[in-house]
Parts: structure tokens; sequence; C-alpha cells
């Protein structure tokens, strides 16, 4: 082996390293080792390419002559650690002087030779000498070409291949020191010192006699993922450069559309497949070629990881594990969770135009277009046309949940993350984007005023960014999910590797059967105050929230209990055999109300109660401070008959699902608990109905009851809880917001700014704080075990569907996480993910 300080010639023993070379001198030695055609290669490491950037070039008259061949050209190209993090452009035909252009002019002829040194001295000269562009346009010879140069630069054209390299060498050295660069290649992840390498290769002449060209191949369909052959080859022609820039490139497989590689060729395309499929075992992906043609041979001279769609790469994945080339953990980690939740919505076309009108937080992913409405009635009466609406509402409430229903997306210009809009979308897998950061949004007026200071108004087309947190002019061209083969593969291997559960939050039949489909461990959060959303059930609910005497609250209830008993009857058939977690009710009863004229006027009608009484008594209702008031388990305690309402519904569901063979034992959870003593009097209150309901049907049933950690006291305090408990679940969305003391309603108007600023690395109410509300979650789940070994213990906030949360709690040691239906998907993949990730470390 060849031991040149400062660089490297590329032979299959070489000590060639990512960390050291970088990526494409690595990739090269593989190519080389497979026996490719792949023109005689030097690599130069990051320390040489350091040293040259601060003036001290290597031994260059060593490196130069290591290269054989008449004349002797060559190329440079950079080899950063990853492909992604960039590097500057390849600088070809190295070496091109009058004495080449002489030799070329005998061999492959005068116009390829001038064609060749001309293009030469202008990439050179601008790229290079950083010389201007202009004056170089006018040059139609070599000679020309040279004269300018030398005007330009006060000396002649350097004729010497070494001093031509150590110009190329330096000026890309440079390059990569430079702001944009580093901003760029930090971007993408790259750190403060990363360093380029650079690969010196022999130029294998695309131009000459006989066959001559350049082509780039790749064997999979970028887009899908699919095998076929897709690419260019372009004859008399150098570079990948060369191949965009001309409408000569003919096609590589024989097309009825024009001229192929396959007819002009045949044997060098087959020869072409057989490298694909040896890159592609080799170095276990689908790779993408550059190719020269020499005189009809040919020679391999880069290979990248070919480019791909976000369902091409789940594609690729799956079909290299299929194909044993890769073990199935491995297409697992090559799929990022982002990709995947990529496949199952709608996406903006990434070739499409985007005029952004506003910019909001990301709160539910996917991408939808349609015509601005404001209200419910509206948004179904589009719906009615079959015309696609968007829902745009300051903030939502329970009242518009009709309307999302009926709407293509929500934009709203309060809240963050997990306020009501948010989850009530990523329930349904709407695209929604919330606090729409300068929005203002008038229901009464029907417009929305943007920060500087157009109008939209009803009816008017734009299209939400969920994924993006975008707000987009007119009706932008979408993609549609893809859900494929592959899809199902990853979905089955991850749930063969992943040791932690994942359940739904599915808080109707729909959602639940959805999330079958998906495949779960079960539903780990049934809200149950969504069931009376729909509008033959709120006005009931209403009744029951207005009357006075208990009497007439029995009432009420009384006929919101077969609606209840139904919905849980279904949703245990559905579920038969897994865990369905049901949550006793949890917000504020004024929740439930009217707040606009025409809604209160309509209630006053159902009631039959005057206007002013009914508006009087919905602002008696008004707290303060309606997260902290009179909601959850407060609830239970002061009016105790709705939760044994509740039970008593998921109770004789129970029983009736029994009674039809169904396998279930519910799990009833009872929402903000700060003290054991309030777990202690819904526990006595349930323990009777439930003797009540075996007694009066003579049906012996069991069921779990559980605690929803949400108040930093309840976590504090979980050792004596989990006493009383069969499960903890941890609501990390409350315990999030109280833990900060940040409405989660609130924080969407400056947590932009806080995360800017570095305030927060993120916002929490979307990726767990692992510092904070994590110490809880762990002092939490260590004083639970500890107090009651066998408490399960889970997770149910919408961190449930963030994979960093989800890698937390599994380390945290959680039975499982819950999440809404469209993220099932992304949260066994991460769970798959961190599972093996774990694995591989403790090795
Ligand atoms: C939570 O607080 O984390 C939770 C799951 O409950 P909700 O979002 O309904 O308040
Ligand atoms: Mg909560």
């Amino acid at each position: 082996m060849l031991d040149i300080p400062g660089f490297t010639p590329v032979t299959p023993t070489a000590d060639i390293r990512v960390a050291r070379h970088g990526n494409r001198a690595k990739c090269l030695q593989r190519l080389i080792r497979m026996d490719l055609p792949v023109p005689q290669t030097v690599a130069i490491p990051f320390a040489t390419v350091r040293e040259i950037a601060e003036g001290q070039m290597p031994d260059l008259a060593t490196l130069i002559g290591l290269f054989e061949g008449e004349p002797m050209l060559l190329s440079v190209r950079s080899s950063s650690e990853a492909a992604d993090w960039g590097g500057p452009n390849a600088v070809l035909n190295i070496g091109m002087n009058d004495a080449a252009h002489g030799w070329l002019s005998k061999t492959l002829g005068h116009a390829a030779a001038d064609k060749l040194y001309l293009r030469f001295i202008r990439s050179f000269a601008i790229e290079v000498m950083r010389l201007d562009e202009e004056p170089f346009d006018a040059a139609k010879t070599p000679s020309e070409a040279c004269i300018i140069y030398e005007e330009e630069i006060d000396d002649p054209f350097p004729q010497s291949i070494a001093d031509q390299l150590a110009a190329v060498l330096r000026s890309m050295a440079r390059a990569w020191d430079g702001t944009s660069a580093r901003l760029l290649r930090q971007a993408k992840g790259a750190p403060g010192d990363a360093g380029l390498g650079l690969v010196v290769q022999r130029m294998a002449q695309g131009m000459g006699p006989g066959q001559s060209g350049s082509g780039v191949v790749q064997f999979v369909n970028p887009a899908t993922g699919e095998p076929k052959v897709t690419g260019r080859y372009m004859g008399q022609a150098m570079g990948r450069r060369d191949l965009r820039n001309s409408d000569k490139a003919i096609y590589l497989t024989r097309d009825e559309r024009g001229p192929s590689l396959e007819d002009l060729l045949p044997e060098v395309y087959g020869e072409l497949l057989k490298v694909g499929a040896r890159c592609r075992k080799r170095l276990r992906e689908e790779m993408q070629v550059e190719f020269t043609i020499d005189q009809g041979r040919l020679a391999v001279l880069d290979a990248v990881r070919c480019p791909r769609e976000a369902r091409a790469s789940v594609a690729i994945a799956a079909a290299l594990a299929r194909d044993g080339i890769i073990p199935r953990s491995e297409a697992l980690l090559r799929v990022s969770p982002d990709t995947l939740s990529r496949l199952l919505h709608r996406q903006v076309d990434p070739g499409a135009e985007r005029v952004v009108l506003a910019r909001g937080i990301a709160a539910s992913p996917g991408a939808a277009a349609g015509r601005i409405v404001f209200d419910s009635a509206a948004a179904q009466a589009a719906q009615s046309r079959d015309e696609a609406c968007i829902l745009v509402r300051r903030e939502t409430s329970p009242d518009d949940v009709r309307g999302m229903h009926a709407a293509d997306a929500v934009l709203t210009e309060r809240g963050g993350t997990t306020s009501h809009a948010a989850v009530i979308a990523r329930g349904l897998g709407l695209p929604c984007v919330t606090g729409a950061i300068g929005l203002h949004v008038s229901h009464k007026k029907r417009r929305v005023i943007l920060a500087d200071g157009r109008v939209l108004r009803e009816g008017d087309e734009i299209t939400i960014d969920g994924s993006t947190g975008e707000v987009m002019e007119g009706r932008v061209a979408t993609t549609e999910p893809a859900l494929n083969g592959a899809f199902g593969d990853l979905m089955a291997w991850s749930d063969d590797v992943r040791d932690i559960g994942i359940r739904v939050n599915a808080d109707t039949v729909a959602d639940a059967t959805l999330s079958r489909t998906f495949g779960v461990d079960g539903i780990g959060l049934c809200r149950t105050e969504h069931m009376f959303f729909e509008s033959g059930r709120l006005t009931v609910m209403r009744e029951m929230i207005f009357a006075e005497t208990g009497a007439d609250r029995a009432a009420a209830l009384d006929r919101l209990l077969p609606m209840q008993r139904d919905d849980f009857t279904a949703l245990f058939s559905l579920m038969s055999g897994l865990p369905v977690c049901i949550r006793l009710l949890d917000p504020p009863l004024h929740e439930f109300l009217p707040n606009e004229t025409d809604g209160i006027r309509s209630l006053a009608e159902a009631l039959d109660r005057p206007l002013s009484e009914v508006k009087a008594r919905i602002e008696s209702m008004q707290e303060y401070n309606p997260m902290l008031g009179m909601r959850g388990v407060r609830l239970g305690i002061a009016l105790p008959e709705i939760y044994e309402m509740q039970a008593r519904a998921i109770f004789e569901a129970t029983v009736a699902a029994l009674a039809k063979g169904v396998d279930v034992r519910p799990e009833i959870m009872i929402p903000l608990v700060t003290a054991r003593r309030e777990v202690e009097l819904v526990k006595r209150r349930l323990d009777g109905v439930a003797a009540k309901v075996r007694d009066e049907t003579g049906v012996d049933f069991d069921y779990d009851l559980g605690v929803m950690v949400e108040t930093p006291r309840a976590a504090l305090r979980a050792g004596e809880i989990a006493e009383q408990a069969a499960f903890l679940s941890f609501g990390t969305n409350d315990l999030t917001q109280m833990t900060y003391g940040l409405s989660r309603d609130d924080a969407g108007r400056f947590m932009s700014a806080y995360v800017n600023e570095g305030v927060y690395p993120e916002d929490p109410f979307g990726t767990l704080d692992v510092e904070g509300v994590g110490e809880l979650l762990l002092l939490g789940a260590s004083r639970g075990r500890k107090a009651n070994p066998k408490v399960i213990l889970g997770l149910c906030g919408e961190h449930g569907g963030n994979p960093e949360s989800i890698a937390f709690c599994r380390f945290a040691g959680f039975d499982y996480v819950s999440c809404s239906p469209f993220r099932v998907p992304v949260a066994k993949l991460a769970a798959a993910q961190a599972t093996i990730l774990a694995a591989k470390k403790a090795d």
C-alpha cells in the first residue's frame, strides 16, 4: 500500500475512511472493490484540504505522477462526510493546455478539442479564478479565451497541470470555508468543524470518435421506489451539467418517444444494468450512477444514494429488506417517522408554486385547499355542495366540531399544538394550522385581515399546509397519500420489534375503526366529552347543565345514558380483546354552552326559556380560569350524578357486549386528579354503581380504575395515588401546561419567538420537555411503581405521537403511549426505532 503524506490513491486495500476522506471517496473505493471500471482516483483527506485552504499545498508533482494516460486530464470532486452536506462544484478537464489541445485535435478532431479547451478555460477563469463571466461570452476559440484571460488577470493562462490543479484545489478548499456554504451544511446537521475531502480522478472522455458520451442512471422510480431504469445519456457530453442543460439527451431504456442507449449500445446498456444490481447488493442501497462511455467503453465515475421522495424511500427500504440485502431492523431505521407521516397525508406538491400569506403552528399534518368558511353551518353547506372548504376561526370550541367534520382543513388565529382545534383535527386526520401569527379573524364581518393588511373573505380560496404551518394563497396542487405494500411491511416489522405498546386516542367508532386498520394495542384515551358534541346530544347535554334541581338533572342524564351506552357497546365490540380506556367527563361544563347570540337563541328555544335568563345563566357559569376551575374530577365530586351516569353506561355496555361474546374488561380513568381522596371518593361511587348493575343484570364483570396524572401534584403524590389505581396515565398536555404555567390555548402567540430566541429548544406541547416535565414523569413512574409494583404506566397526551417523546417513555419503562389515530403508524415506527437503537447501544 502506498503511503504518501497528504493524499491516498484509492485502491481496494487503501485506508480510506468516511470520517477522514469523506463519503464520495469511500463510495468510490467500494466501487473499485467491486471491480467496476472506475478511472484511477486519489483521495485528499480533510486535514490536507484544511492545509491547502491555509496556503500549504501537498506534493502535487507526486500526486500527478500517480496518474497515467495521454493527455493527462483530471477532475476534482468534493467528498464531504455526509453526502447532503454539499461541497463546491466539480471541476473537469484539469490539464487542458495547448499541448493537450494539439494531441486531442489529432485523436478527437479539431471541433471536439476546441470545445473541450474553450470550456475548460471558461470554467477555470470563472469558477476557480472568480473572474466575471461576461467577457468570456464573446470568446469563440480557445486562443480568444486565453487572450481575455490574460487581459483580465495580467498573467497568461497557466499551461502547467500542476499550476492548474493547485489553483483548483485552493479554490475548492476555500469555498468550503465560505459563510453561506457553512450555514447551508449546518442547516443539514453538519458540525461547525465539518471537514471537506477531495477526490482527484483521471478523466474518462465522453467526447471523441465512435460512441462517446455521459449519462446518469438509477434503477428505481424516484417517486415510487418501484424498479425502473431512469436517467439520461448524451453523446459527446461530459458531466452532469451537460445533461441538465441539453435537449439532446436520449433515453436509457428503449422508448417510443425517441432514441435510447439500449438501441444504440445494447451491450453497454446491459453492463449498466449489471452495475446497478451489483451496487444495490454490495452498497446495500439504491444508487444513482454517473457514467461515461469512452469510445464504446463504460467508465463508472461516481455513485451517490439515489434521490427519492417519501413514498420511494419507504418502498426502497422495504424492498432491500425483503430481498435479504439489509436486515429488517435496518430498513426500519432508514425510514424517518417524518417521512412516514408524509405518506399518510395529502402533501403540497413539491413542484407547486406557493405564495405564503401567513405562518402558524403546524398543528396537524397534511395539506388541503378550499374556500374559506367561518362557521359550522357554512362548512356543512359547502360539504353538501361537494365543495372543499377551510374552516377559519379565532379559536375552536365544541360548537365547531360539526364544522370540522365537514371541512377539509382548519385554520385558527389562536392556539397551539394542544389547543382544541389541534387535538380534534389530529383525531380527524384534518390538516390544521393554529396560532397563525398576525392574522385577525372577524367572525362577525366574515373576513380575515392578514399581517400586511390584506383582507380575505368568505369564499376566497386558500391552501393549508399543516405539516409546515403555512397558509397559502389560492388552490395549490397537492399529492395524494400513498399506503402501499411497503407501508404494511414496515408496520408489521415494527410490531415484531417494538417493546412498548401503542394505543390510540379514539372517541368514536369511526376513530376506532380507522385505528384498527393501522393495528393498535387498544384505546388509551376515549375522551367522553367528544361523544356529546353531535347536535342531537349537545342539546340534551345543555339541558343537563342547565338543570337547577337534582330531579331535572337526573332526567337529562337518563336521556344521555342510552346514548353513551350505545357508544360504549359499539367501541367494546369493535375492540374486542383489546383494552379500552374511557375517561370520565373532563372539560368545564360551560364549554358545552354556546357563546354567540344565534346559538344562545336556539338554546333558549330548545329549553323554552327567555333569552335573558339563558344569557344570565351562561354568564354565571363563566370562570376566571376555566382550565384550573370546575373541571375533571372536581365535576365528579361536586356533581356526582354525571360520573355515576357514565359509569352505569360503561357497565351496562360491558354486560351487553359480554352477552354478544365480546371479550371486554373496561378501564375507567379519572381526569385532573390532585389528591388520593378524590380517587377514593370516585372509586367508592363507581364500585357502588358496578355492584348495582351486577345485581340488576345477574352478570359478573370486572373493571380497572385508573388515574390521569396531569397535575404536578398528582405526579409528586403518585405513590399514594397508585395504591388506589390499576393504572396511571400521564396526561402530558395538562401536565406541560401546569408545569410551565403556560396556557396550551395561548402559547401559540409567543411560542415561535421563544423557540427562535432559544428560550425553549422546541415547543414543549409538541415534543416532551424531558428535563422538566420528564422529571415529573420519572418521579411519578418510580413512586407509583414502588407503591404498586403492578401498576400499568401509560402516556396519553399529544406527545404520544412524537418520536422523541416515545423514546423517552420507553426509557422511563412505560407500558404504552397513546396517540391520535393518524399518528399510530408513526408512533409504531418510532417505538421500533427506539427499541432497535437501545439494543444497539447495549451491544
Ligand atoms: C392531557 O392533558 O394530556 C390529556 C390527554 O387530556 P386532554 O388533552 O383531554 O386535556
Ligand atoms: Mg388533560
